[in-house]
């Protein structure tokens, strides 16, 4: 099959459209086949329910090359349960998990010519969402949904080198106690855009999220999960009901105990005790790790000692392993690789 003509590792993180995505319906109380389509577009009535209310979930995941040449995706079981709970939370009808893997492997097979070859950097992000899709004016469910899968390439996250990230703690919270925060739903994006883009203007990469109950733990970022090293070399991670339970966060911890022989715990974890770790990262499918070099507390500075120049050592340790899990050069627990046939 032949490739796109694409400057894969000069790619960025934007929307290019490829030739097909996955589309199904649900009506009258039933998803119908579904079928790949080449039509990009979405066309639903001016008073869709996703249009007035936002109700909207989605998932992103990657595929890509691995080093003997096989197109695979990474653990898309759990983004098609984590899909299935989110719809469940905002009275969705729920797109059986089979049925989403399925969907996702059809849509990537199809846009081959565009998953980027192993050792570019770049990767197919590949976007399940579904929405309702008929009009609702009085505030309820919708009757109808529409289940989509696109793709879009994107390039290496780590353009250039590793840059650790500055991040501030943000005056906003992301999460109310027994809200939404643990969903996969736009509602979680479109509050924070406002506190991400005050975060740019003075100068931060990133929100660190407080608990909204007490504001004195470490929930998440907008898009990421934090984990965190101690001194003596502990993987640790923030425990919340209102944290989007990360795929990369869960597997980095698998990989720390069973890979690396790393002593990992999931427990609340509060700003005062920030200053005692080691190392920072935040984790998603995006960039697996990305190493935070700074935290600042209205103007109380928490410099991590791994620096403003590169990946602490066990961060970059966890890195490699689970980025050569994916990539196929190191062995992958059972069932982490979907291979795309
Ligand atoms: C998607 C997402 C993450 C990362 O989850 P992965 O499954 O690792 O990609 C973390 N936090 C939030 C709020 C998210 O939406």
């Amino acid at each position: 099959m032949e490739k796109k003509n694409i400057d894969w590792s000069n790619l960025g993180f934007g929307y290019i459209q490829t030739d097909f995505r996955f589309v199904s319906n649900y009506v009258n109380g039933a998803w119908d086949e579904g079928v790949l389509t080449e039509d990009a577009n979405v066309v639903i009535n001016e008073c869709a329910g996703v249009l007035q209310y936002a109700q909207t979930v989605f998932e992103g995941m990657k595929a890509y090359t691995t080093a003997d040449g096989r197109i695979v995706t990474f653990r898309p079981d759990l983004n098609g349960e984590r899909m299935e709970q989110s719809a469940r939370r905002l009275e969705m009808p729920v797109f059986p998990k089979e049925k989403f893997v399925e969907a996702v492997l059809k849509t990537i097979k199809a846009n081959e010519a565009y998953v980027p070859p192993y050792g570019s950097g770049a990767t197919l992000y590949v976007r399940p969402y579904m929405f309702g899709s008929n009009p609702v004016i009085g505030v309820k469910p919708a009757d109808e949904y529409q289940f989509r899968v696109f793709t879009t390439p994107v390039g290496p996250y780590f353009k250039g080198g590793v840059k650790p990230l500055t991040i501030r703690v943000s005056d906003f919270d992301r999460a109310a106690p027994r809200g939404t925060g643990h969903i996969k739903a736009g509602l979680n994006y479109a509050m924070s855009l406002h506190a991400i883009v005050d975060a740019h203007k003075q100068g931060y990469d990133e929100n660190m999220y407080l608990d909204a109950g007490t504001r004195t733990k470490v929930e998440e970022t907008g898009g990421a999960n934090f984990l965190f090293v101690t001194k003596e070399g502990k993987v640790v991670t923030p425990k919340s009901g209102s944290i989007l339970p990360s795929i990369t966060r869960r597997s980095l911890v698998q990989v720390a105990k069973e890979y690396l022989g790393l002593e990992a715990e999931e427990r609340e974890i509060y700003l005062e005790e920030l200053a005692d770790f080691a190392e920072c990262g935040l984790c998603g499918t995006a960039a697996v790790i990305s190493p935070v070099g700074k935290i600042v507390d209205h103007g109380k500075e928490i410099c991590f000692p791994s620096g403003m120049t590169e990946m602490g050592p066990v961060t970059k340790k966890l890195y490699d392993t689970l980025t050569g899990i994916q990539m196929g050069t190191i062995k992958a627990p059972e069932g982490w690789i979907a291979e795309v046939k």
